[in-house]
This record gives structure tokens, sequence and C-alpha cells, in this order.
């Protein structure tokens, strides 16, 4: 990371709520769910499908898990009642996972009977590798009660192609990504390109088996590459998709996606929370606060503010 970078990530929670309000703007839809369904169905215009995510996560309270789930039940009914091409992401840790398993599965279960409802979809973000197992644990029975949902493998960590060849089976659903966290050498890869390496080994696994993957990713090379993939394997575009976080600017490269008939889908935070997950968008990349600066100047098609 170059100087002038570390000094600004560093430095980012003393820096005026305004600058930090700019980079929310390009990553979060807004405080409330009309912004997250008005952000939705202007992508849905341009050919992009959606997963809404309420921001928040490390629930400490339990009455707060409890307005978590509430929320999601109000964001599946207000899909249903738009129409939207659009799903949902959630974090188990803000339902409870780290207070009580149990509290998490009853939280978890109204939501996946609210999906049920309208015959939708329930992503599980993954989180640090505190929760790895018991995130894939709480998944496993979840898809037991309902099967439209699935859970995240972050391609830095070492067991993440025996985590996908256990994800196996029929209406299996899985998002790879590199992982946002970080991972100590003993349990995570730390080169760049072992990343790169494990996350096409498990592209590869996951669509051998007949697993339906999400590509999510913003590395140019590894969408190149899924490309190549998805066609040496003959997979049909209806069996995988892309992801990419709602605000990073890869816009040509996903209209292009779009254009060529893969299904792209956008991750789309809102909530209050906002603060917070800006934060972890600068230290996940450093150079943000440059593309923040060009972005206060800058217009995409991709967002509405
Ligand atoms: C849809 C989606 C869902 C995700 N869900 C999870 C999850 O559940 N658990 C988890 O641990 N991680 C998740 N991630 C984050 C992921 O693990 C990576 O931390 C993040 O995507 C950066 O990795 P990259 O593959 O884009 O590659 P990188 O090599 O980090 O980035 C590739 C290019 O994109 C640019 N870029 C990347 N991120 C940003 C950004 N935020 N702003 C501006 N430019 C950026 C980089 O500057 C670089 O030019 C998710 C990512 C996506 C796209």
């Amino acid at each position: 990371m170059g100087l002038l970078n570390r000094l600004v990530v560093g430095s980012a929670p003393l820096l005026p709520r305004f600058f930090i309000g700019r980079i929310a703007a390009r990553y979060v839809a807004g405080d409330s769910l009309d912004d997250g369904l008005a952000l939705v169905a202007h992508l849905n215009g341009q050919g992009f499908a959606g997963t809404l995510d309420i921001l928040g996560e490390e629930v400490q309270e339990t009455d707060a898990t409890l307005r978590f789930r509430n929320t999601y039940l109000e964001a599946l009914d207000g899909i249903a009642n738009s129409g939207a091409d659009c799903n949902v992401s959630l974090k188990l840790s803000a339902l409870g996972l780290r207070i009580d398993p149990e509290l998490c599965w009853n939280n978890l279960a109204l939501i996946l009977d609210r999906a049920r409802e309208f015959d939708n979809f329930v992503r599980f973000d993954m989180e640090d590798s505190s929760i790895t197992q018991a995130t894939l644990d709480m998944c496993r029975r979840a898809r037991e009660f309902y099967p439209q949902c699935g859970t995240v493998l972050q391609a830095y960590l070492h067991r993440t192609l025996d985590d996908a060849r256990n994800l196996a089976g029929s209406g299996s659903n899985v998002r790879l990504c590199k992982g946002a966290y970080v991972e100590p050498g003993k349990i995570a890869y730390q080169g760049y390109q072992e990343v790169r390496d494990n996350f096409m080994a498990t592209a590869r696994q996951l669509l051998e088996q007949g697993s339906y993957p999400c590509f999510a990713t913003h590395d140019l090379w590894l969408i190149e590459q899924c490309e190549t993939l998805v066609a040496e394997l003959g997979v049909a575009p209806d069996r995988y998709e892309f992801q990419a976080l709602s605000g990073v600017p890869v816009e040509a490269t996903l209209d292009r996606l779009v254009a060529a008939g893969h299904r792209v889908r956008y991750y789309i935070p809102f909530g209050p929370e906002w603060y917070a997950y800006s934060l972890r968008r600068m230290r996940e990349n450093p150079a943000i606060w440059r593309h923040t600066v060009r972005a206060i100047f800058s217009r995409s098609r991709h967002r509405r503010r």
C-alpha cells in the first residue's frame, strides 16, 4: 500500500463525515428500503439482477437481531410487490449467530418462510473465519428446510476447495469471492495470484459438480478466465452468474457481460449503517478515495446518486 493511501485509510475515521458520505453514496443505495428498491429498478432496466443487503453486522443484542429480521421480511415483501428481479443477502451474525445459534436459526427460519411465499432466494454472506464452519452448518440446515438458499466461499481460505465439494448436491447455489477479511497465513493464501488460482480451481469444481456458481469479483483477469471456463465446459448461461458490488468502477465490463448474454447481479446495500460499511470498503481498496474524488465529478448509468 502506498504511503499516501496508508495515510488516508489510517486517518479515515477522522475524516469529515461528508467525505465518508461521498463514499457511501457510491456504494450504498441510501438509508431506506425504497432507496434500495429504486436502485434495483434502475439496474433491472439495464439488464442487471439485484441482491439487496441491509447494512449492519456484529449485532450484540437479541432485540437488534429481531429488528434485522423484520427489515428482511419487509425487504422480501417490497421485492415481491414491486416485481423486481432481486433476491436478498444477509449476514448471519446480524441475526444472532454469535449470540446463540438457535436465536439465529429462529430468525432465519422466519425469513426463509417469507422467501418461500414469494419463491425468492436468500444468500448468507460469509464473514470472518471464526464463523466459517457455523455459517456452512447453518446453510446445510437451512437448505433442508428451504432449498432456495445458499452461502459464499472465499477463495483465500485453504479449506475452500473441500468446502465446494461438500456443497455439491441438487440445487446447490454458491457465491465465490476472494474474501474480504484479514486472515492468517496458516489458514489463508496470502499471494495475489495464489488466491486467483484457488478461485479458478473452485469455480471449475463448482461447475463440474453441477452447482450454480456466482462469480463475485471485479478482477478483470478472473472475469475473463470464468468466461473462458464456462465456454470450455459448455455450461448454459442460466447455470451460473457474475456478481459485482454496486459502486465498484467496472461498469463497462458488466455492460459487456450482459450484452454477451451472461447473467449479472449487483449487490446493493442500503440502510442507515452506511458509515462502517464505507470504512470497510475503503480498507479493502485504499485507492478508493481516488475513485471517490473522481466520482464527485462524474456520473454512472449504474448509480442513481
Ligand atoms: C457481489 C459480491 C459479494 C461479496 N460477498 C462477500 C462475502 O460474502 N464475504 C466476503 O468475505 N467477501 C465478499 N465479497 C468481497 C470479496 O471477497 C472481495 O473482497 C472484493 O470483491 C475485492 O476482490 P476482487 O475479486 O474484486 O479483486 P481485487 O483484486 O481486490 O479487485 C479487482 C479490481 O477491482 C477494484 N476494486 C475491488 N474492490 C473495490 C472497491 N470496493 N471499490 C473500488 N474498486 C474496487 C480493485 O481496485 C481492482 O482494480 C463480495 C464481493 C462481491 C463482488
